[in-house]
């Protein structure tokens, strides 16, 4: 039989072999195969919030996190014969015929994608495209929804029903994929390392805890769902966010980021869990409601503009915040607010790139609408270069849920950041870990240092003031002076029916 087609299947996300429709679909009966991973600038470009000289957009942990994932990808291509292509230069002279990709919904993609499948139809290679990074097609739940994304958890649910794979069925075996043709003058590298691509890298304990790759994100699976009277009982926002030896969440986030997890086989892999027990709790709490939550937020993001940003969201509550109170927002960001439940939290976002959601709460509350009144978009963007599992459309979603900008409006509701942690962890055990200068604080005062008697902070070795800083604002007052501020909001987005201009905004400042 003639050979097929050369294909090319170009990974973005999607890092994995186990349920890749875009790469099973690439290997059909093709004559040579190509799979191809390009170092894409765009996701290192010099950061709007200056953190550091030479700072980027994707943080160091991420950038690792992604590298580690291409070496496991690149093992388990071989596995089957074949290997990743990590490019720089023009693969030109491959006559591809056919090019594979996994469908995308964040902008950026959305452009790209746009002009790649204008240069192919126009240079006759087929296109194939498929969506697998998330259990529904967004595009099909907004078309059933009257071109609008819904707004509410339950009414997503309601159109989505229960995801089949009726189109794309879960791919479950591949077989050796097809050997690489020529690659011509094209500069071919095996993956790069941190400081090739411009990071310098850091101490190992300074850095995640968390591996990247299809392989580590397997285990981490397998080791999650073995529990399964845990998966049962999976509960959110119930477990402790100070959990950090044993995080009381799967962490699979980053996995599901790079696709190095398929959403579908582990939404499958819950549902056979569950199909086994008496009883399991439901979404939204439940394990397999985390998963719809994901795919809420991508609907939303997808058919929202600008979704990313107060200004000309249609769904975010217009809202005076402070855009250019740069202090506030440091001391935040470098973990120095003298709340040390808070700080504790930026100093393990910082160092591992993830923290648990309820954590994660518990700071954005804090920077925007409990205490600092600081813009979410400010927010966002710390965490989009922190988090090893940054995700365009749930980070931006989740920073206008927490700030009371959209989904959320009950913004009478604080998390306090002395007695929340407090709940969970009375002897700040958590806090000590992150912040080994208040290792020796007493417990009463853990949460509280700046009430310490000075005998008692002596004592401890950490003067507050000089060892840890004092708070940067009274939590009693500033709370109550962002409700306030908030209320005023709302008032006007009202009256004004959420057309409010800057001039509007002015007026509460
Ligand atoms: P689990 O509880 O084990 O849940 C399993 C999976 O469900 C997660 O891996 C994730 O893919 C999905 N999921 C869980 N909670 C949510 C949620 N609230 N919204 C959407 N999907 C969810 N999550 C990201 O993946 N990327 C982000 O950039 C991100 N930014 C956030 C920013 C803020 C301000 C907040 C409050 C939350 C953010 N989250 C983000 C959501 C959530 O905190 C993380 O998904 C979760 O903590 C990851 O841990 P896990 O994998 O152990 O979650």
């Amino acid at each position: 039989m003639a050979p097929g087609p050369n294909s090319l299947m170009w990974f973005r996300k999607g890092l994995r072999i186990h349920d890749n429709p875009a790469l099973e679909h690439a290997a059909k009966g093709c004559g040579c195969l190509y799979p191809v991973f390009v170092i894409d600038p765009h996701y290192m470009k010099p950061d709007p919030v200056t953190f550091s000289p030479g700072s980027t957009r994707a943080g160091l942990n991420r950038i690792r996190f992604l590298l580690e994932s291409l070496v496991d990808l690149d093992a388990n291509l071989k596995k089957l014969g074949s290997r990743l292509l990590v490019l720089k230069g023009e693969p030109s002279e491959w006559d591809i015929k056919r090019l594979c990709f996994e469908y995308e919904t964040e902008p950026y993609y959305q452009a790209l994608d746009c002009k790649v499948k204008n240069y192919a139809s126009l240079a006759g290679i087929e296109v194939f495209s498929p969506v697998s990074h998330t259990l529904f097609n967004p595009a099909d739940i907004i078309q059933k929804n009257g071109g609008r994304p819904p707004l509410s958890y339950q009414s997503f649910l309601k159109l989505a029903g229960k995801p089949s794979w009726a189109s794309f069925p879960l791919v479950t075996k591949l077989n050796p994929l097809s050997a690489i043709g020529h690659v011509g003058n094209c500069e071919i590298s095996e993956v790069p390392t941190v400081q090739e691509l411009g990071y310098e890298d850091t101490r190992e304990d300074e850095l995640t805890v968390f591996r990247g790759g299809e392989s580590e994100a397997l285990r981490r699976l397998r080791d999650s769902i073995k529990g399964k009277e845990w998966v049962a009982n999976f509960e959110k926002p119930k477990g402790d966010p100070s959990a950090f030896l044993k995080p009381a969440t799967t962490v699979l986030s980053p996995y599901l980021k790079f696709g190095c997890l398929s959403s579908r086989y582990f939404y499958q892999c819950i549902q056979d869990v569950q199909k086994n027990v008496e009883r399991h709790t439901s979404p939204p709490v439940s394990l397999l409601g985390q998963l719809l939550w994901r795919d809420f937020f991508y609907t939303v993001g997808f058919g929202t503009p600008n979704f990313e940003q107060m200004r000309g969201n249609r769904i975010c509550k217009q809202v005076p915040w402070n855009d250019d109170d740069d202090e506030l927002l440091a001391a935040w960001r470098d973990a120095r607010t003298g709340f040390p439940w808070i700080d504790a939290i930026m100093v393990q976002l910082r160092k591992w790139g993830w923290t648990h959601h309820l954590a994660r709460h518990s700071v954005a509350c804090f920077l925007t609408r409990g205490d600092l009144f600081v813009h979410w978009e400010k927010g966002r963007d710390v965490f989009e270069r922190l988090l090893i599992d940054h995700d365009w459309a749930i980070n931006n979603g989740n920073w206008l849920w927490l700030s009371c900008s959209s989904f959320f409006y009950q913004y009478n509701r604080i998390y306090s950041p002395i007695s929340f942690g407090k709940k969970y962890d009375p002897d700040g055990e958590y806090i000590r870990h992150f912040l080994p200068v208040l290792k020796d604080m007493p417990k009463e005062y853990i949460y509280e240092p700046w009430t310490a008697p000075l005998s008692i902070q002596t004592k401890a070795k950490c003067i507050v003031g000089k060892d840890y800083p004092k708070p940067v604002v009274s939590h009693d007052s500033a709370s109550k002076e962002c409700k306030r501020k908030l209320a005023e909001a709302y008032e006007l987005n009202k009256k004004l029916n959420g057309v409010v201009s800057n001039e509007d905004l002015q007026g509460l400042r």
